[in-house]
């Protein structure tokens, strides 16, 4: 349904509340994850760019099949063991992720032990306050990166977006970026700092950079990747070591976009690749 552009916000949100999605819909999962950013951004968790960042991985998605693929798999195989045997894990989360994934950050964070910073592109105590609201009722004891404590700079990285937490990024061995951009993400592996970055698009800045690249969905990444470091939990360090060292992410890349490659292919065969479904006369 879409509203006339007179259409007052009262109105406005009387649509968004009134629209149910119903299981039957084909983009019903996509239309779901929708809703909750809009009402995360109406919250002040999700910024107005951040809404148009979501369009832009939504587009990859819809590109890889909308499913966790054999090379996110590897990858997640690869950032379970990397967490395991880190020292100073960091998971840096902005406001897409924690409206999209926050109880299972949560889950991460403890499995693997690592600390969860808030990091903004574009920062507000406001904004930071109430994403750690959220975090907390999904069950975070620790956020870092809030108002004054985010102290310490990153270097090369312009305005507010260089701020971190001295207990989080500075000390950190390894980052995990669910969602970030490129700059950050050049910053960070600058400092020397292990990234694993969750990117739907294997073009992005961030994939490029990352030394360990999931291409996938963060609502499907995220617990696959808690479900896999339970089960990598009783590997010894020497195996785990073996898994991570063994990985190769420009490799993996490339099977990434050949996936999306291969797919294209098999779709342009056919032009035309959905059928209208027949409906039953009453
Ligand atoms: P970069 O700065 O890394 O070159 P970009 O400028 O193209 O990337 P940004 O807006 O900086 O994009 O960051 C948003 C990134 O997040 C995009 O690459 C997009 O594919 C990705 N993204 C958006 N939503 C999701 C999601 N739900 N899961 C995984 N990735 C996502
Ligand atoms: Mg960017």
């Amino acid at each position: 349904m879409s509203s006339s552009p007179k259409s007052t916000s009262k109105e406005q949100d009387s649509l968004t509340k009134r629209t149910e999605i119903p299981q039957s819909h084909p983009r019903a999962k996509s239309l779901r994850i929708r809703e909750k950013l809009i009402q995360h951004f109406k919250s002040g968790v999700v910024a107005s760019a951040g809404l148009i960042a979501h369009g832009r991985g939504e587009a990859f998605d819809y590109l890889l099949g909308e499913k966790t693929t054999q090379p996110a798999l590897k990858a997640i195989e690869a950032a379970a063991a990397t967490l395991l045997t880190a020292k100073h894990p960091v998971i840096s989360v902005n406001g897409n992720a924690v409206a999209l994934a926050s109880k299972e950050i949560v889950e991460l964070s403890k499995i693997t032990k690592a600390k969860i910073e808030v990091n903004l592109f574009h920062r507000s105590f406001e904004r930071e306050m109430t994403i750690k609201k959220v975090l907390e009722e999904a069950g975070a004891t620790e956020v870092l990166g809030i108002g004054e404590a985010a102290s310490a700079r990153i270097p090369e990285v312009g305005s507010e977006r260089r701020r971190v937490d001295p207990k989080g990024i500075p000390i950190a061995d390894v980052v995990l970026v669910p969602l970030e951009d490129g700059d950050r993400t050049e910053a960070l592996v600058r400092m020397g700092k292990k990234v694993i970055a969750i990117d739907l698009n294997p073009l992005s800045r961030t994939a490029q950079f990352a030394a360990i690249t999931i291409v996938d969905n963060v609502v499907r990444a995220i617990p696959t990747l808690t479900e896999i470091v339970g089960k990598l939990k009783t590997k010894n360090k020497k195996k785990l070591e073996d898994i991570a060292s063994t990985f190769d992410n420009k490799k993996n890349l490339g099977k990434a976009i050949d996936l999306i490659h291969r797919r294209l292919s098999k779709l342009a065969e056919k032009g035309v690749y959905l059928p209208i479904l027949e409906v039953d006369e009453p």
